[in-house]
C-alpha cells in the first residue's frame, strides 16, 4: 500500500511497484490518507495481510507519520516507511522522532526514474524483513510447550536470535496436541522439540539442541592461538580480525550470536548504516564474515573456568571438557538489569529503553520522559535528556539521591527547571498501543498506585558484568568489571603479575588473557566501541605471542 497526494509521484510509484512486485504481491496506491486507511481497514476485515505501507509525510489532511501509526494498529506486522522527496530537509525531524518511538521502520526517497535501483533495494529489504518474520515458511524446528513457561520463552528467544526458522505450538492448542500425538510424546515433560527430520527431543539443553541441529558444540582442535569467549560485537570483531590475520581462532557462545546487540531491534548509531540495522542482521553478517575467514564457532557451551598451564591458557567448558590456547579474549559483556514488568518488556524499543539514553535523547524533543535509577548513570541521562524533553521525571526507589549519586550531579538535577525527582517509587506497569503511553507507579511505603502519562522510560538500574566464573588471578573492580592495561597499575603492580613488562592495552592481570567490550572496566558501552576493542586486541595478541 502506497499513499501520496502528489499525482505524478504516485504514478511513478504505482508503475515501479507493479512492475517489480506485482507478480507476488498485490500493489495498491492511493491519492489520500483517508482512502489509504479505508483500504487497510478493508484488508483487515477480509483477513488479509499487509507486507508494507509507504506514505508521503506531507499530505493535506494527515501526516505520513500519523497515517503509519494508524496503519500499525490495523496491521501490526506490516513494515512502515515514510516516503520523502529528494533533498526535503523538513522531514529530518519527524523521521528521527518517529523512528525512535517505533512509529515507522524506515524512510525512503521516492523513485526518481524508472528502474531506480536504490529505491528497489530498499523495497526488497522491507519485503525480506517482513517475509523473514511473518510469512509462513519452512520450520526446521517445532516446539510444543507451555505458552508462559520460562523455558519455552528461552527456546523461542534462542531460536529466533540464531535465525533458525521455527514454530511454537502452545500445549493447550489443537495444533500442539496434534503434534504431540503425532510424535508419541506426552505433556508430562515439556517443551518437546520436533526437528525437520522427525527427531524428537524432550526438554533439551541448549547444547543438545545445537548438536541435534548439526551445529558444533565441541571445539574442532585441542589447541588454538586464540579462544574468544562470547560472540557479541566485541567477540565477533576479535574473531574476524584473528582469523583474517592467520591466528587459529575459536569462539565460544552459549546463547546466541550478537550478544546484547542481537536483541536490539534497530541500531542507529553504527557507522555505515544510515537507516539503522537490526542487531540480529548485524550479528548474522559478522558471523558469516568470521566463518568465511575460517574462525571456528562452538555453540551451547559456556566457559566456566580458566587457568594458566605454562604458556597455555586452558578454558573449561560447561560440559566439563577443556580447550587450550596461547591467548584468550574475554568478551562476555554485561547484562542490563531489567525491571521485570511484562507490560514494559513488550514495549522495549517503543518508548522503553535500557541503558542507551544518549542516542535517543534528540528524539525526545517536547516529550515527557521518565528515568528509573538513582545512580550517576541515571543522573547523567536525566541531565542530558532535559536538554531536549519538555519534562524529565527521575523515579528513584530509595528515599534520597545523596547515597547513590555524586553531589555535583544531584545539584545539577535540582537546578534544572524541567527535572523532577520522585523518591520511594517502583514502576509496576507500562501501557501503550504499539508505543509507551503511560506508566503505573507504586509508592513503596503506602502501596498506593498512580497512573502517569509517559512518552518514554529510560531504565538505568545497573548492569552486571558476566565475570563470576573467572579465577581470582583475573582482577576485577568492585562491580565485577575486568581491570586491564594501565588501570592495573593504578594501585601498584598487581601481586600476581610476574613479568618485567607492564600489562598491555586490554590485557588482564593474567598475562595473555585480554578483556574487551562491555565487560572491561572503563569501556564505552556501545557496539562500535566493542567492535573497536575486539579488533585492537588481536594486534595486542600478535605482540604478546611474538614477545615469547
Ligand atoms: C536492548 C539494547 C539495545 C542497545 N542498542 C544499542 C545501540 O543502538 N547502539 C549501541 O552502540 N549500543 C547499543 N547497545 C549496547 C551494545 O549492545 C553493547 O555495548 C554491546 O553489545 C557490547 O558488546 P560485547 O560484545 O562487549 O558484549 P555483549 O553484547 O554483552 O556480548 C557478550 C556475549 O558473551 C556471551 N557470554 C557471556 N558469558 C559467557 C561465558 N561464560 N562463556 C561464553 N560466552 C559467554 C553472551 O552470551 C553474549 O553473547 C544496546 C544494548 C541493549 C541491551
Amino acid at each position: 500500500m502506497a499513499v501520496d497526494d502528489d499525482p505524478a509521484a504516485l504514478g511513478v510509484l504505482q508503475q515501479e511497484l507493479d512492475k517489480r512486485y506485482g507478480a507476488d504481491y498485490r500493489v495498491i496506491c492511493e491519492a489520500n490518507a483517508e482512502a489509504g486507511l479505508r483500504g487497510l481497514e478493508q484488508i483487515q476485515a477480509a483477513g488479509g495481510q499487509v507486507a508494507l505501507v509507504l506514505a508521503d509525510q506531507w499530505m493535506p489532511t494527515m501526516t505520513g507519520v500519523a497515517l503509519l501509526t494508524r496503519a500499525n494498529r490495523l496491521h501490526p506486522t506490516a513494515q512502515r516507511a515514510l516516503l520523502i522527496d529528494w533533498g526535503d530537509r523538513t522531514t529530518a525531524e519527524p523521521i528521527l522522532q518517529a523512528a525512535t518511538f517505533g512509529q515507522i521502520d524506515d524512510w525512503i526517497a521516492k523513485p526518481s526514474q524508472p528502474a531506480d535501483e536504490r529505491f528497489h533495494q530498499a523495497i526488497s529489504g522491507f519485503l525480506y524483513e517482513w517475509a523473514r518474520l511473518h510469512r509462513p515458511q519452512f520450520q526446521a524446528v517445532r516446539v510444543v510447550g507451555e505458552q508462559w513457561s520460562a523455558r519455552s520463552h528461552e527456546l523461542r528467544d534462542l531460536l529466533g536470535r540464531n535465525s533458525i526458522p521455527f514454530g511454537f505450538y502452545p500445549v493447550d492448542s489443537e495444533q500442539g496436541q496434534t503434534l504431540l500425538g503425532s510424535v508419541d510424546a506426552t505433556r508430562e515433560r515439556l517443551p518437546v522439540v520436533v526437528l525437520f527430520d522427525g527427531r524428537v527431543l524432550v526438554d533439551p539443553s541448549n547444547a543438545a539442541l545445537a548438536e541435534a541441529l548439526g551445529v558444533r558444540t565441541r571445539p574442532a582442535a585441542a589447541i588454538y592461538d586464540v579462544i574468544v569467549i562470547g560472540a557479541g560485537p566485541a567477540g565477533l570483531a576479535a574473531a574476524v580480525y584473528g582469523a583474517s590475520e592467520g591466528l587459529r581462532t575459536t569462539v565460544l557462545e552459549p546463547e546466541a550470536i550478537g550478544g546484547q546487540a542481537g536483541s536490539s531491534s534497530k541500531i542507529r548509531n553504527y557507522l555505515g548504516f544510515p537507516r539503522g540495522v537490526s542487531g540480529a542482521e548485524l550479528a548474522q553478517r559478522a558471523y558469516d564474515q568470521a566463518w568465511m575467514l575460517r574462525a571456528d564457532f562452538v555453540y551451547g557451551q559456556r566457559a566456566v573456568g580458566l587457568q594458566a598451564a605454562g604458556p597455555d591458557r586452558v578454558v573449561r567448558l560447561s560440559d566439563g571438557s577443556e580447550v587450550a590456547s596461547r591467548a584468550v579474549i574475554l568478551a562476555t559483556g554485561v547484562r542490563y538489569r531489567r525491571l521485570g514488568v511484562p507490560g514494559l518488556e513488550a514495549l522495549t524499543g517503543a518508548g522503553v529503553f535500557y541503558g542507551a539514553a544518549a542516542s535517543e535523547a534528540q528524539a525526545m524533543k517536547g516529550q515527557r520522559v521518565y528515568v528509573v535509577g538513582g545512580a550517576n548513570s541515571a543522573g547523567q541521562a536525566a541531565v542530558h535528556l532535559a536538554r531536549y524533553a519538555s519534562h524529565v521525571t527521575m523515579l528513584v526507589r530509595g528515599s534520597s539521591l545523596a547515597a547513590t549519586m555524586s553531589d555535583y550531579l544531584v545539584r545539577e538535577i535540582q537546578a534544572a527547571p524541567n527535572v523532577t525527582i520522585r523518591l520511594g517509587l517502583d514502576v509496576v506497569g507500562g501501557h501503550g498501543d504499539g508505543r509507551l503511553a503511560s506508566l503505573t507507579l507504586r509508592d513503596r511505603r503506602s502501596g498506593a498506585t498512580q497512573n502517569v502519562a509517559a512518552s518514554a522510560l529510560f531504565v538505568l538500574i545497573g548492569a552486571e558484568p558476566r565475570t563470576g566464573w573467572l579465577p581470582e588471578a583475573i582482577q576485577r573492580d568492585r562491580w565485577g568489571f575486568i581491570v586491564t592495561g594501565a588501570d592495573l597499575l593504578q594501585d601498584g603492580t598487581p601481586p600476581q603479575w610476574m613479568l618485567d613488562r607492564p600489562p598491555m592495552l586490554f590485557e588482564s592481570s593474567l598475562p595473555g588473557v585480554f578483556a574487551v567490550g562491555d565487560v572491561r572496566r572503563g569501556s564505552i558501552k556501545r557496539v562500535a566501541a566493542a567492535v573497536g576493542e575486539g579488533s585492537v586486541a588481536i594486534q595486542m595478541i600478535h605482540d604478546y605471542l611474538s614477545s615469547g
